[in-house]
Protein backbone atom coordinates (compact mmCIF):
# COMPACT_ATOMS: atom_id res chain seq x y z
CA UNK A 1 0.00 0.00 0.00
CA UNK A 2 0.98 3.41 -0.81
CA UNK A 3 2.33 5.66 1.91
CA UNK A 4 -0.04 9.06 2.27
CA UNK A 5 1.35 12.18 1.50
CA UNK A 6 2.52 14.16 3.59
CA UNK A 7 0.58 18.03 4.20
CA UNK A 8 3.73 19.83 2.32
CA UNK A 9 3.68 17.32 -0.70
CA UNK A 10 0.11 17.69 -0.97
CA UNK A 11 0.51 21.43 -0.30
CA UNK A 12 4.06 22.14 -1.43
CA UNK A 13 5.23 24.28 1.36
CA UNK A 14 8.07 26.44 0.82
CA UNK A 15 11.25 26.20 3.58
CA UNK A 16 10.48 29.60 4.37
CA UNK A 17 6.76 28.96 5.40
CA UNK A 18 6.15 29.70 8.82
CA UNK A 19 4.32 27.72 10.92
CA UNK A 20 1.16 29.06 13.57
CA UNK A 21 0.75 27.12 16.97
CA UNK A 22 -2.63 28.25 18.05
CA UNK A 23 -2.56 27.31 21.56
CA UNK A 24 -6.14 27.55 23.00
CA UNK A 25 -5.78 26.85 26.79
CA UNK A 26 -9.24 27.97 26.64
CA UNK A 27 -10.97 24.33 27.84
CA UNK A 28 -12.12 23.44 31.22
CA UNK A 29 -8.48 23.40 32.36
CA UNK A 30 -5.74 23.85 35.36
CA UNK A 31 -3.25 25.12 32.81
CA UNK A 32 -1.25 22.23 33.80
CA UNK A 33 -0.19 20.91 30.61
CA UNK A 34 1.03 24.59 29.15
CA UNK A 35 3.27 24.27 32.66
CA UNK A 36 4.49 21.04 31.82
CA UNK A 37 5.78 21.68 28.61
CA UNK A 38 7.42 24.20 29.65
CA UNK A 39 9.79 21.48 31.41
CA UNK A 40 10.12 19.50 27.81
CA UNK A 41 14.11 18.86 26.99
CA UNK A 42 13.79 16.49 24.42
CA UNK A 43 13.54 18.98 22.86
CA UNK A 44 12.57 21.91 25.02
CA UNK A 45 9.82 24.43 23.70
CA UNK A 46 12.67 27.00 23.62
CA UNK A 47 14.54 25.18 20.63
CA UNK A 48 11.18 24.72 18.98
CA UNK A 49 10.36 28.35 19.19
CA UNK A 50 13.54 29.68 18.24
CA UNK A 51 14.35 27.47 15.35
CA UNK A 52 17.60 25.67 16.63
CA UNK A 53 15.97 22.23 15.57
CA UNK A 54 17.92 20.96 12.18
CA UNK A 55 14.95 20.56 9.48
CA UNK A 56 11.73 22.45 11.36
CA UNK A 57 10.15 24.74 9.91
CA UNK A 58 9.98 28.01 11.13
CA UNK A 59 7.47 28.18 14.47
CA UNK A 60 5.52 31.16 15.59
CA UNK A 61 4.05 30.13 18.93
CA UNK A 62 0.34 31.77 20.05
CA UNK A 63 0.62 30.46 22.97
CA UNK A 64 -0.61 32.78 26.19
CA UNK A 65 2.24 31.08 28.35
CA UNK A 66 5.25 32.24 26.30
CA UNK A 67 3.67 35.29 23.98
CA UNK A 68 4.60 38.35 24.52
CA UNK A 69 1.46 39.50 22.92
CA UNK A 70 -1.34 40.25 24.34
CA UNK A 71 -5.25 40.79 24.69
CA UNK A 72 -6.72 41.86 21.22
CA UNK A 73 -3.64 41.71 19.27
CA UNK A 74 -2.72 38.21 20.98
CA UNK A 75 -6.26 37.34 20.03
CA UNK A 76 -6.09 38.50 16.19
CA UNK A 77 -4.18 35.67 15.24
CA UNK A 78 -6.97 33.46 16.21
CA UNK A 79 -8.98 35.43 14.14
CA UNK A 80 -6.98 35.30 11.33
CA UNK A 81 -6.84 31.42 11.37
CA UNK A 82 -10.99 31.99 11.14
CA UNK A 83 -10.68 33.65 8.46
CA UNK A 84 -7.95 31.79 6.58
CA UNK A 85 -5.69 34.49 6.71
CA UNK A 86 -2.69 32.42 7.91
CA UNK A 87 -1.50 28.91 6.40
CA UNK A 88 -0.50 26.81 7.66
CA UNK A 89 -1.62 26.48 10.96
CA UNK A 90 -1.68 23.72 13.91
CA UNK A 91 -4.22 24.37 16.80
CA UNK A 92 -3.38 23.05 19.89
CA UNK A 93 -6.34 22.27 22.43
CA UNK A 94 -5.92 22.45 26.02
CA UNK A 95 -8.51 21.24 28.31
CA UNK A 96 -11.90 19.67 28.11
CA UNK A 97 -14.34 21.33 25.82
CA UNK A 98 -17.89 21.94 27.52
CA UNK A 99 -21.02 21.46 26.18
CA UNK A 100 -22.26 25.12 25.28
CA UNK A 101 -25.26 24.11 23.69
CA UNK A 102 -26.98 22.41 26.83
CA UNK A 103 -28.05 25.11 28.78
CA UNK A 104 -29.97 28.52 27.66
CA UNK A 105 -27.66 31.58 28.64
CA UNK A 106 -23.66 32.35 29.70
CA UNK A 107 -20.83 30.43 28.74
CA UNK A 108 -19.00 27.69 30.33
CA UNK A 109 -15.71 28.73 28.46
CA UNK A 110 -14.11 31.82 26.84
CA UNK A 111 -11.32 32.78 25.34
CA UNK A 112 -11.28 36.74 23.62
CA UNK A 113 -14.50 38.64 23.00
CA UNK A 114 -16.26 38.61 19.54
CA UNK A 115 -16.28 42.32 18.16
CA UNK A 116 -19.85 41.98 17.21
CA UNK A 117 -21.34 41.06 20.29
CA UNK A 118 -18.79 42.11 22.98
CA UNK A 119 -19.32 38.61 24.24
CA UNK A 120 -16.88 35.54 25.24
CA UNK A 121 -15.92 33.31 21.93
CA UNK A 122 -16.43 29.90 23.53
CA UNK A 123 -13.87 27.06 22.90
CA UNK A 124 -16.43 25.27 20.77
CA UNK A 125 -17.08 28.39 19.01
CA UNK A 126 -13.68 28.37 18.71
CA UNK A 127 -13.34 25.02 17.57
CA UNK A 128 -15.81 25.37 14.80
CA UNK A 129 -13.87 28.14 13.52
CA UNK A 130 -10.73 27.01 13.33
CA UNK A 131 -11.13 23.58 12.20
CA UNK A 132 -11.90 23.97 8.42
CA UNK A 133 -8.60 25.84 8.09
CA UNK A 134 -6.47 24.17 10.47
CA UNK A 135 -3.25 21.95 8.90
CA UNK A 136 -3.60 20.06 12.35
CA UNK A 137 -5.84 19.50 16.14
CA UNK A 138 -3.50 18.10 18.60
CA UNK A 139 -5.21 17.53 22.13
CA UNK A 140 -3.00 18.34 24.82
CA UNK A 141 -3.30 16.57 28.20
CA UNK A 142 -6.27 13.98 29.10
CA UNK A 143 -8.97 16.97 29.51
CA UNK A 144 -8.29 17.81 25.83
CA UNK A 145 -7.63 14.58 24.70
CA UNK A 146 -11.05 12.63 26.34
CA UNK A 147 -12.52 14.75 28.78
CA UNK A 148 -10.61 13.96 31.80
CA UNK A 149 -11.47 15.23 35.44
CA UNK A 150 -14.04 17.86 33.98
CA UNK A 151 -16.15 15.22 32.15
CA UNK A 152 -16.85 12.67 35.43
CA UNK A 153 -19.98 11.53 35.62
CA UNK A 154 -22.78 13.64 37.11
CA UNK A 155 -20.52 16.93 36.11
CA UNK A 156 -23.13 19.87 34.63
CA UNK A 157 -21.27 20.80 31.70
CA UNK A 158 -21.12 17.88 29.17
CA UNK A 159 -17.30 18.05 29.20
CA UNK A 160 -15.67 15.94 26.71
CA UNK A 161 -12.49 15.61 24.48
CA UNK A 162 -11.83 16.61 20.92
CA UNK A 163 -12.35 13.50 19.42
CA UNK A 164 -15.49 13.47 21.36
CA UNK A 165 -16.71 16.69 19.71
CA UNK A 166 -15.05 16.81 16.43
CA UNK A 167 -15.67 13.07 15.96
CA UNK A 168 -12.94 9.97 15.63
CA UNK A 169 -12.26 10.17 11.71
CA UNK A 170 -12.15 13.66 11.69
CA UNK A 171 -9.61 14.87 9.20
CA UNK A 172 -8.31 18.16 8.37
CA UNK A 173 -7.71 20.00 5.17
CA UNK A 174 -3.83 17.89 4.82
CA UNK A 175 -5.73 14.66 5.88
CA UNK A 176 -4.44 14.36 9.10
CA UNK A 177 -6.10 12.88 12.28
CA UNK A 178 -7.01 14.07 15.58
CA UNK A 179 -3.51 13.78 17.65
CA UNK A 180 -3.90 12.57 21.34
CA UNK A 181 -1.35 13.06 23.66
CA UNK A 182 -3.00 12.43 27.38
CA UNK A 183 -1.69 12.59 30.52
CA UNK A 184 -2.75 14.72 33.63
CA UNK A 185 -0.60 16.55 32.92
CA UNK A 186 0.79 15.52 30.00
CA UNK A 187 4.61 13.75 30.09
CA UNK A 188 6.44 17.32 28.92
CA UNK A 189 9.11 15.67 26.37
CA UNK A 190 6.13 13.55 24.90
CA UNK A 191 4.20 16.83 24.21
CA UNK A 192 7.21 18.14 22.79
CA UNK A 193 8.06 15.00 20.54
CA UNK A 194 4.75 14.78 19.41
CA UNK A 195 5.31 18.47 18.68
CA UNK A 196 8.15 18.04 16.82
CA UNK A 197 7.61 15.44 14.69
CA UNK A 198 4.02 17.18 13.23
CA UNK A 199 6.33 19.95 12.47
CA UNK A 200 9.00 17.61 10.34
CA UNK A 201 5.59 16.41 8.76
CA UNK A 202 5.16 19.21 7.81
CA UNK A 203 8.22 20.07 6.20
CA UNK A 204 7.62 16.56 4.13
CA UNK A 205 10.73 15.03 6.09
CA UNK A 206 8.41 12.66 8.07
CA UNK A 207 5.51 10.24 7.14
CA UNK A 208 1.92 10.47 8.70
CA UNK A 209 2.86 9.78 12.01
CA UNK A 210 1.69 6.77 13.36
CA UNK A 211 -1.36 6.86 16.23
CA UNK A 212 -3.03 3.91 17.75
CA UNK A 213 -6.86 3.67 18.00
CA UNK A 214 -7.41 6.34 20.60
CA UNK A 215 -5.48 8.34 18.23
CA UNK A 216 -1.92 8.71 20.59
CA UNK A 217 1.19 8.46 18.93
CA UNK A 218 2.17 5.07 18.80
CA UNK A 219 5.55 4.83 19.38
CA UNK A 220 4.71 7.03 22.93
CA UNK A 221 1.90 4.65 24.25
CA UNK A 222 2.64 1.36 23.17
CA UNK A 223 3.91 -0.08 26.79
CA UNK A 224 1.93 -0.06 29.45
CA UNK A 225 3.90 1.09 33.08
CA UNK A 226 4.13 -1.98 34.44
CA UNK A 227 6.45 -2.91 31.43
CA UNK A 228 8.39 -0.13 32.22
CA UNK A 229 8.02 0.49 36.21
CA UNK A 230 11.37 0.19 38.74
CA UNK A 231 9.45 -1.85 41.36
CA UNK A 232 8.50 -4.86 38.86
CA UNK A 233 11.21 -6.78 40.13
CA UNK A 234 9.03 -6.65 43.16
CA UNK A 235 5.98 -7.35 41.54
CA UNK A 236 7.41 -10.50 39.89
CA UNK A 237 8.58 -11.87 43.24
CA UNK A 238 4.91 -11.16 44.76
CA UNK A 239 6.47 -8.95 47.45
CA UNK A 240 4.14 -5.96 47.69
CA UNK A 241 4.36 -2.75 49.46
CA UNK A 242 1.56 -2.81 52.64
CA UNK A 243 2.03 0.86 52.97
CA UNK A 244 3.41 3.99 51.85
CA UNK A 245 7.44 4.44 51.70
CA UNK A 246 8.53 1.15 51.28
CA UNK A 247 10.67 0.42 47.53
CA UNK A 248 8.41 -2.88 46.96
CA UNK A 249 5.61 -3.12 43.91
CA UNK A 250 2.77 -0.32 44.83
CA UNK A 251 -0.16 -2.95 43.39
CA UNK A 252 -2.16 -3.06 46.52
CA UNK A 253 -1.85 0.65 47.24
CA UNK A 254 -3.95 1.36 44.05
CA UNK A 255 -1.84 0.68 41.34
CA UNK A 256 -3.26 0.46 37.82
CA UNK A 257 0.22 0.06 36.11
CA UNK A 258 -0.31 -3.33 34.61
CA UNK A 259 -3.68 -2.66 31.80
CA UNK A 260 -2.55 1.32 31.69
CA UNK A 261 -0.78 3.07 28.48
CA UNK A 262 1.88 5.35 29.28
CA UNK A 263 6.10 5.75 28.79
CA UNK A 264 6.53 8.31 32.20
CA UNK A 265 7.98 5.25 34.64
CA UNK A 266 10.79 4.50 31.53
CA UNK A 267 10.75 8.54 30.39
CA UNK A 268 10.39 10.21 34.07
CA UNK A 269 9.05 13.46 34.46
CA UNK A 270 11.90 15.75 33.70
CA UNK A 271 15.36 15.17 32.47
CA UNK A 272 14.20 11.20 33.10
CA UNK A 273 14.00 12.28 37.08
CA UNK A 274 10.53 10.74 38.41
CA UNK A 275 8.14 8.76 36.54
CA UNK A 276 5.33 8.15 39.28
CA UNK A 277 5.79 4.61 40.50
CA UNK A 278 9.46 4.64 40.33
CA UNK A 279 9.44 7.53 42.76
CA UNK A 280 6.43 5.87 44.82
CA UNK A 281 3.25 7.47 44.05
CA UNK A 282 0.47 4.79 42.43
CA UNK A 283 -0.30 4.86 38.56
CA UNK A 284 -3.90 6.76 38.68
CA UNK A 285 -4.27 5.83 34.84
CA UNK A 286 -4.34 9.75 34.23
CA UNK A 287 -3.54 9.09 30.60
CA UNK A 288 -6.58 6.85 29.77
CA UNK A 289 -9.86 7.45 28.36
CA UNK A 290 -11.53 5.85 30.60
CA UNK A 291 -9.57 8.13 33.60
CA UNK A 292 -11.46 8.70 36.33
CA UNK A 293 -14.39 7.21 36.67
CA UNK A 294 -12.92 3.50 35.62
CA UNK A 295 -10.31 3.73 38.42
CA UNK A 296 -11.78 5.39 41.69
CA UNK A 297 -11.63 5.01 44.47
CA UNK A 298 -7.69 5.70 43.78
CA UNK A 299 -6.07 4.06 46.33
CA UNK A 300 -8.38 1.05 46.31
CA UNK A 301 -6.57 -2.36 45.43
CA UNK A 302 -7.45 -2.62 41.51
CA UNK A 303 -10.01 -5.66 40.94
CA UNK A 304 -7.77 -7.63 39.13
CA UNK A 305 -5.19 -6.70 41.21
CA UNK A 306 -6.18 -8.97 43.91
CA UNK A 307 -6.71 -11.68 41.80
CA UNK A 308 -3.17 -11.40 40.00
CA UNK A 309 -1.15 -10.78 43.43
CA UNK A 310 -2.68 -13.78 44.55
CA UNK A 311 -1.90 -16.17 41.44
CA UNK A 312 1.79 -15.33 41.61
CA UNK A 313 1.83 -15.79 45.14
CA UNK A 314 3.18 -19.33 44.83
CA UNK A 315 5.73 -18.71 42.20
CA UNK A 316 6.63 -15.53 43.39
CA UNK A 317 7.48 -16.57 47.05
CA UNK A 318 9.49 -19.79 45.42
CA UNK A 319 11.51 -18.28 43.16
CA UNK A 320 12.01 -14.97 45.65
CA UNK A 321 13.65 -18.42 48.35
CA UNK A 322 15.74 -19.60 45.33
CA UNK A 323 17.27 -16.46 44.57
CA UNK A 324 17.83 -15.93 47.63
CA UNK A 325 20.11 -19.00 47.75
CA UNK A 326 21.28 -17.96 44.55
CA UNK A 327 22.28 -14.46 45.60
CA UNK A 328 24.33 -15.92 48.54
CA UNK A 329 26.44 -17.82 46.42
CA UNK A 330 26.85 -15.31 43.56
CA UNK A 331 27.88 -12.74 46.21
CA UNK A 332 30.94 -14.79 47.30
CA UNK A 333 34.09 -14.23 45.44
CA UNK A 334 35.55 -17.78 44.18
CA UNK A 335 38.02 -19.86 46.47
CA UNK A 336 41.09 -20.42 44.19
CA UNK A 337 41.40 -15.90 44.97
CA UNK A 338 43.65 -16.24 48.05
CA UNK A 339 47.62 -16.38 48.46
CA UNK A 340 48.95 -19.93 48.79
CA UNK A 341 51.50 -22.36 47.69
CA UNK A 342 49.81 -23.98 45.42
CA UNK A 343 47.74 -23.27 42.35
CA UNK A 344 44.11 -24.00 42.97
CA UNK A 345 42.53 -22.48 39.44
CA UNK A 346 42.05 -26.33 37.67
CA UNK A 347 44.40 -24.69 35.04
CA UNK A 348 46.03 -27.63 32.99
CA UNK A 349 49.18 -26.91 30.97
FE1 LIG B 1 -5.11 20.17 34.14
FE2 LIG B 1 -4.86 17.53 33.97
FE3 LIG B 1 -6.76 18.72 32.63
FE4 LIG B 1 -4.26 19.07 31.87
S1 LIG B 1 -5.35 17.14 31.81
S2 LIG B 1 -5.80 20.66 32.08
S3 LIG B 1 -3.20 19.03 33.84
S4 LIG B 1 -6.60 18.68 34.88
FE1 LIG C 1 3.53 -2.64 38.28
FE2 LIG C 1 2.59 -0.61 39.76
FE3 LIG C 1 3.94 -2.58 40.90
FE4 LIG C 1 5.19 -0.84 39.28
S1 LIG C 1 4.26 -0.39 41.27
S2 LIG C 1 5.47 -3.05 39.34
S3 LIG C 1 3.59 -0.48 37.78
S4 LIG C 1 1.95 -2.75 39.86
FE1 LIG D 1 -0.49 8.92 34.82
FE2 LIG D 1 0.12 6.44 35.65
FE3 LIG D 1 1.49 7.56 33.68
FE4 LIG D 1 1.75 8.46 36.19
S1 LIG D 1 2.34 6.46 35.43
S2 LIG D 1 1.58 9.70 34.32
S3 LIG D 1 -0.36 8.22 36.96
S4 LIG D 1 -0.70 7.02 33.65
Amino acid sequence: MARMMTPKEAKGLSDETVVHVLWLNAGLSCDGDSVSLTNARLPSIEDIALGTIPGLPKVAFHWPLIDYQVGEEFIEWFWKGARGEIDPFVVVIEGSIANERIKTEGYWTGFGNDPLTGQPVTLMEWIDKLAPNATAMVAAGTCATYGGIHAMQGNPTGAMGLADYLGPNWRSKAGLPIVNVPGCPVQPDNMAETLTYLLHQLAGKAPMIPLDEELRPAWLFGKTVHEGCDRAGYYEQADFANDYGSPKCLVKLGCWGPVIKCNVPKRGWMDGIGGCPNIGGICMACTMPGFPDKFMPFMDEPPGAAVSTRAIAPYGNLIRSLRAITKHTADKEPKWRAPSTTLRTGYRP
